[in-house]
């Protein structure tokens, strides 16, 4: 059986074809040379690495490229990004596999699109479940409705600080970890190289075994309250009933077959409720391989798409994590988030991160880079779909029916931020103006045209249309220009 290189977003037992197979890692400084990563990803990166390294039967090559780390025939599955499968095409001796660490294969996604002249989650994500069998009873999908979503939608609890779900026990780092820390350290400081957000204690699982303790955990004591909160936020609580697998799946220490069985497990047996479950797997086997697919599907130039022509650089108090410069409530505790746990959950990224960056027409390819470089969890591949199509609608629509825009009302409703603000998500212009209230209203003055075809608009275009105040809220937003708000 020939050697197979393992990529560091490789490392489980599904990227080999026998749990004998002989393993092949390559540490790159390089690429730590060559990109920005969050302190906390670099982190989570080199210790997966050293951690998979101590398995029997695995190598680990320190070298300055992957091309001097790999001197001999090996087989890897397919890279999670356009520039590694380049790498990979170009190298001698590399023969290279189809892809693992979805559920669905590209045949099957692209015989799925073919013809369709509108591609949507709902529709691919049906066709997964009835092609795996996922939450299926025969031919209908399991309490005969295949979207709950309307069950999962609820603000936070009244007067909650806290969701309540059990946290899953802290991780416990060993002396690999001190080793990475120590080294990334001399990194920063001797050899210059740059890393966003703060260094803290390792929050997600860097092996198999963390992986799994962290899976039965979710699924025993949080999945039964994923659900109904799954849109809330909560100052106080970042975690939510979050899994916060997204880390260990994309570093592919977790099959997202296996936390889809579990799941499903969990609901067959009563242990769980059906809106929950079908949320949660509709979150893997429905969003996690649909944005897989269309980072492929879709033309590389895709990423640079900018149909709303959004041309403004990020501000530096944004780039560089400064939460402390931000009055707004909401965006400070996410930005703060970011810079001390490299995560926040899928909210605060969609509807308080990229809702600030579409209001102030901020280059999407920037924006995608920003997201990119300051998550735990992220890689081009995930961030493609997510940040240039659903977050900042820059492909004008070709995933999903209309923007993602939204006001302080949204906020207000779905978190507990606005009470301890000093703005107030009802007041459009004025000292007290909320800037997602000001900021959503301006966005669709400068968007009018692009989106007057949309009909999902038409109501919201009715309402600016009806704005008093319409010319001082946009002379105050230009007025309010890149500085934090
Ligand atoms: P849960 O809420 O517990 O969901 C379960 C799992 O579903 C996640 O672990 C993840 O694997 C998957 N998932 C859920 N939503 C998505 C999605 N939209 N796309 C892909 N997978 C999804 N996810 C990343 O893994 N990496 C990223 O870099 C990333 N960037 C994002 C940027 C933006 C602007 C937005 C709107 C979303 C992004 N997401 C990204 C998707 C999602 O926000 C995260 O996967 C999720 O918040 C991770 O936390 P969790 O594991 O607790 O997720």
């Amino acid at each position: 059986m020939s050697t197979r290189w393992l990529f560091a977003d490789q490392l489980g037992p599904h990227f080999l074809d026998d749990p004998g197979q002989r393993v092949l890692l390559v540490e790159s400084k390089a690429v730590f040379r060559r990109r920005v990563f969050h302190r906390q990803k670099a982190h989570l990166v080199l210790s997966a690495l050293r951690h998979r390294a101590q398995d029997p039967g695995v190598e680990l090559v320190r070298a300055e490229t992957y091309t001097e780390g790999v001197r001999q025939p090996v087989t890897v599955c397919h890279p999670t990004s356009r520039a590694a499968r380049g790498l990979v095409r170009r190298m001698p001796g590399v023969e290279m596999l189809p892809p693992r660490g979805f559920v669905t294969s590209p045949q099957d996604f692209v015989t799925w699109a073919h013809g369709r002249n509108r591609l949507r989650l709902e529709d691919f994500y049906r066709h997964a479940r009835q092609r795996h069998g996922v939450l299926m009873d025969g031919g209908e999908p399991a309490g005969g409705r295949w979207n709950l979503d309307s069950d999962n939608r609820e603000p936070p609890p009244r007067g909650a600080r806290r969701l309540g779900a059990p946290q899953p026990p802290p991780i416990v780092e060993d002396e690999i970890d001190a080793g990475v820390r120590a080294e990334l350290d001399r990194w920063q400081h001797d050899d210059g190289i740059v890393f966003v957000g703060n260094d803290g204690p390792r929050l997600f699982p860097v092996t198999r075994r963390e992986a799994l303790d962290r899976l039965r955990h979710f699924v025993d004591h949080r999945l039964p309250m994923f659900g109904p909160h799954e849109d809330a936020m909560l100052a106080g609580d970042p975690w939510m009933a979050h899994s916060m697998l997204s880390p260990a799946i994309n570093l592919g220490l977790l099959d997202p077959m296996e936390v889809i069985e579990e799941a499903e497990r969990a609901y067959r047996c009563g242990a769980a409720p059906l809106a929950g479950v079908e949320g949660f797997i509709r979150q893997i086997l429905g969003w996690r391989d649909f944005v897989w697919h269309l980072y492929w599907y879709f033309e590389p130039r895709y990423r640079a798409s900018n149909e709303l022509r959004a041309g403004a650089d990020l501000p530096k108090w944004f780039a560089d994590l400064d939460a402390d410069a931000v009055g707004a409530r909401c965006l400070s505790d996410v930005l703060a988030g970011v810079r001390d746990r490299g995560w926040v959950h899928h909210i605060p990224r969609l509807m308080v991160l990229g809702n600030y960056a579409m209001q102030r027409g901020w280059r999407p390819g920037a924006v995608a880079d920003w997201f990119h470089r300051c998550f735990v969890d992220g890689y081009e591949w995930v961030m493609t779909a997510n940040v240039v199509g659903m977050s900042q609608y820059a492909d004008g629509g070709r995933m999903s029916s209309k923007p993602y825009a939204a006001g302080g009302a949204y906020v207000h409703r779905m978190s507990d931020y606005c009470g301890g603000c000093r703005y107030d998500p009802k007041v459009r212009a004025g000292a007290d103006a909320c800037p997602y209230t000001a900021g959503y209203w301006s966005f669709l003055a400068r968007h009018e045209r692009d989106l007057s075809g949309n009909h999902r608009m038409a109501q919201p275009l009715r309402g600016l249309r009806r704005l008093s105040d319409l010319e001082a809220l946009l002379e105050q937003e230009r007025a309010r220009g890149s500085h934090a708000p």
